[in-house]
């Protein structure tokens, strides 16, 4: 086979490594964003419910608050009934005492309604405390092995492009010039031949051109889609 195909080759091989890695390379800090969402979104819902039950729990206070306002009210009521003259006071107070402890059982109930949201809320807070810890030390040690991959790529793909430029230099300019011409046009710039189809195009190529490559001879390019041609002795 021609030297220069077999530069070319090599050259070929580096250049689909490279953009492989490059390719997987760029997949990681979009992988490693999501993680981070994951994780942040869990401490939110954590939040969430944690904020909710302070919320509660203060409401509980005030309404225990309300019912001691209520009975130092229905105390003085009382305190108003042994010293009223008239019916019409008796009735009057006897009323806004039966008010006020009907109040008294609606706050009450509304305390009974609170606490159990507030219970149920505790669970749920303990549950998800316990996921975040766990889910925090799981996606931190995600998101460090993806930026450890990533710096092995990144050293991997230096190597090669330190190979690269080794090879560059074997080969001569105006090969390498139309070797990048093709690359950036056909994403390849070099097709094996088998039997007598460029494996680049799949068209068949003309059995003159086809009988010097299987010699080696000369360096050819596919008369349809430009790209070197080599061809692999079976
Ligand atoms: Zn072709």
């Amino acid at each position: 086979m021609d030297g220069d195909i077999l530069l070319l080759l090599q050259l070929q091989e580096i250049d689909q490594k490279i953009s492989s890695l490059e390719k997987r390379a760029s997949e990681i800090p979009k992988e490693i964003e999501k993680l981070r969402e994951e994780k942040e979104n869990l401490v939110l819902k954590f939040e969430k419910v944690h904020t909710e039950l302070k919320r509660l729990q203060a409401l509980k206070k005030e309404r225990e608050l309300d019912i001691q306002t209520y009975e130092d009210r229905i105390q003085k009521i009382q305190e108003a009934l042994d010293k009223v003259r008239t019916n019409e006071e008796y009735k009057a107070l006897l009323r806004e005492k039966a008010q006020v402890e009907e109040m008294i059982m609606e706050t009450e109930d509304e305390i009974l309604s609170i606490m159990e949201k507030i219970e149920e809320l505790e669970k749920e807070e303990k549950q998800l405390k316990e996921l975040v810890e766990k889910e925090k030390v799981e996606i931190e040690k995600k998101i460090k092995e993806k930026e450890e991959e990533l710096e092995r790529l990144k050293e991997e793909i230096d190597r090669l492009k330190e190979e690269r430029e080794k090879l560059l230099k074997q080969i001569k300019p105006a090969l390498l010039s139309k070797y990048e011409l093709i690359r950036k046009k056909r994403g390849t710039a070099l097709a094996v031949v088998d039997s007598d189809t460029c494996t680049g195009c799949f068209l068949v190529i003309p059995p003159k051109l086809y009988s010097s490559l299987v010699k080696g001879e000369q360096l050819h390019t596919c008369p349809h889609c430009g790209r070197f041609l080599f061809h692999k002795p079976k």
